[in-house]
């Protein structure tokens, strides 16, 4: 493997903004000697006494001596002309987001490095074969993609442009390491893969408030109480800003041509529109001058004392178990057909797609009485959960299923009987954008799990847990919504599809 730029070798960072000074600081932790250079007046100047301030608090907190801080910033040198990054081994250039600019300041660092200097971009959205393109040395260009905070994400997606030299992408891999990062590889491909891959968290979460399918505060509890994840999508736009969030969503959907699977959402663009851009705004999803809502919760209802489990209930037959160490009476009945439990005269069933209405009026499981539920991705941690249940079904029909759920210490949210409901879908197309970006050679399946892992904290990789579900069950339940809602945007991936009549793993590299 190529060798890491060499500790003692100086590397420069173009751009001294939030990016910049804090791969200046990365870089300078490792041993590097940093040059930082940054158009506007002031701006160096800035981050070196921002540098110093962030210095000093982690010396009070005792994250590093004051002997460590001191040789941190005495290795990084602020530069008042761009020639001066001329010896750097690594240049990082983190200047704003324009591609126009960028060429511009690219090819003027050109002139001035070494020819075998590396140069990297931190873009988060332009293509880095399109940068590259007027460079002199284009197959020194590459991308590396550090996360915000820098110092303190571990994740840098390392991208290959067009013509970017494999010994060059080893090389800033190799140093990302050294620098104690936990870098990945991809191709430069729109939004490169954490920002492709979790479009549909934001994408299906939004499609589900705009359809008044539950309110933003039930939706983001059942996506962190049933889900795992750390945040929801409302609260982390919120955070992000809803307009960086939305320029990206347009930016990933311009650049793919459209595909109705990375499609922005209009309450998004509207939301924007009025100037509500999360926290920063003072208003968002969430007014933040106001109480924070809580979630929809229904009432406590009574446990039920038996519960017989029909046939086969997949992803969800941990909880059996958990019911019947809440004393819960659990008769396991074989049966073919989809799996569901019966008990108080309701037919309770894990989502598979389908309504809990289409289920009632095809008689699927020869009732009306049917409530389905949400995906949990661990029953040992589940706090809350989405129930939907069927039109025609009896208005006791959720109170009996929340009273199910209340048994194991799980709070209940009714959702809107809606095709897949939240979790189950938003993880059923995270699964699909992933398996085509590994058909379509954005990187490979275990740095897709490991880079969504790290740079959004997913509890689990999208392909990893696709695995887990069952690929037949992914399946069903993309086609359930393609049935729902005749869009293109709910398309089984031909990895998916031929993997679940195979019996292979998303996890596995080959074409098959
Ligand atoms: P920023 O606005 O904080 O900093 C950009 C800096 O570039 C400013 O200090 C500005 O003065 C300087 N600059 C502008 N034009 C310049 C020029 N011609 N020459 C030299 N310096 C110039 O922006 P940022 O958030 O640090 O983003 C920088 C880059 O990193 C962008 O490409 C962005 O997409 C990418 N990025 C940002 C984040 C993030 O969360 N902020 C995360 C990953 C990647």
């Amino acid at each position: 493997m190529t060798a890491a730029i060499p500790p003692g070798s100086p590397v420069a960072v173009v751009g001294a903004g939030t990016m910049g000074a804090g791969i200046a600081q990365v870089a300078a932790a490792s041993g590097h000697p940093v040059f930082l250079f940054d158009a506007h007046e002031g701006a160096v100047e800035k981050a070196l006494v921002d540098l110093r301030m962030r210095m000093e608090a982690s010396v009070a907190k005792g994250r590093r001596t004051e002997e460590e801080a001191k040789e941190i910033l005495d290795l990084i040198v602020g530069c008042g002309w761009l020639a001066e990054c001329g010896p750097a081994s690594l240049v990082i250039e983190a200047i704003i987001e324009d591609l126009d600019i960028k060429r511009e300041v690219l090819a003027g660092l050109e002139d001035v490095a070494s020819p075998e200097a590396i140069i990297a971009t931190n873009t988060s959205s332009l293509s880095v074969s399109a940068i590259a393109n007027g460079l002199q040395r284009p197959e020194r260009f590459v991308g590396m993609h550090f996360f915000n905070p820098a110092p303190a994400m571990p994740l840098v997606e390392i991208v290959s442009g067009a013509v970017t030299e494999p010994a060059v992408a080893d090389s800033v891999y190799a140093t990302a390491l050294a620098w104690g990062k936990k870098p990945v590889r991809c191709a430069s491909t729109p939004g490169f893969i954490v920002n492709r891959v979790a479009r549909p968290f934001y994408g299906e979460g939004l499609r589900l408030a705009a359809e008044g399918v539950a309110d933003v505060a039930t939706l983001d509890a059942l996506y962190v109480g049933s889900g795992g994840f750390r945040m929801g999508p409302f609260a982390l736009m919120d955070l992000v800003g809803l307009d960086v969030n939305l320029a990206v969503s347009k930016s990933v959907f311009e650049q793919s041509f459209h595909d109705a699977r990375f499609a922005p959402n209009v309450l998004q663009q509207s939301l924007v529109d009025a100037g509500h851009l999360g926290r920063k705004s003072g208003r968002g999803f969430y007014d933040y001058e106001d109480v924070l809502p809580d979630p929809a919760t229904v009432d406590e209802h009574k446990a039920p004392a038996a519960v017989e489990a029909h046939g086969d209930l997949g992803w969800a037959t941990p909880l059996i178990d958990r019911l019947a160490a809440a004393g819960v009476f659990v008769d396991v009945v074989p049966a073919g057909g989809p799996g569901h439990l019966i008990f108080d005269g309701i037919h309770l069933m894990p989502t598979d797609g389908r309504t809990a209405t289409d289920l009632a009026v095809g008689q699927v499981l020869g009732t009306s009485n049917v409530a389905v539920f949400d995906l949990v991705h661990d029953w040992s941690a589940v706090e809350r959960i989405g129930v939907a249940v069927a039109h025609q079904s009896d208005p006791a029909t959720l109170a009996k299923a929340a009273g199910l759920f209340q048994a194991i210490g799980c709070a209940v949210s009714h959702v809107a009987d809606t095709p897949g409901l939240a979790v189950m879908r938003t993880v059923a197309q995270l699964a699909a954008v992933a398996a085509d970006a590994v058909t379509l050679g954005v990187a490979t399946p275990d740095d897709i799990d490991l880079a969504m892992r790290l740079g959004t904290n997913y509890p689990s990789g999208p392909l990893e847990w696709a695995d887990r579900l069952g690929l037949a069950e992914v399946a069903t339940v993309i086609d359930n919504l393609h049935a729902g809602y005749g869009e293109d945007r709910y398309r089984v991936p031909t990895m998916i599809r031929r993997r679940a009549t195979t019996g292979g793993s998303l996890r596995e590299v080959s074409n098959a």
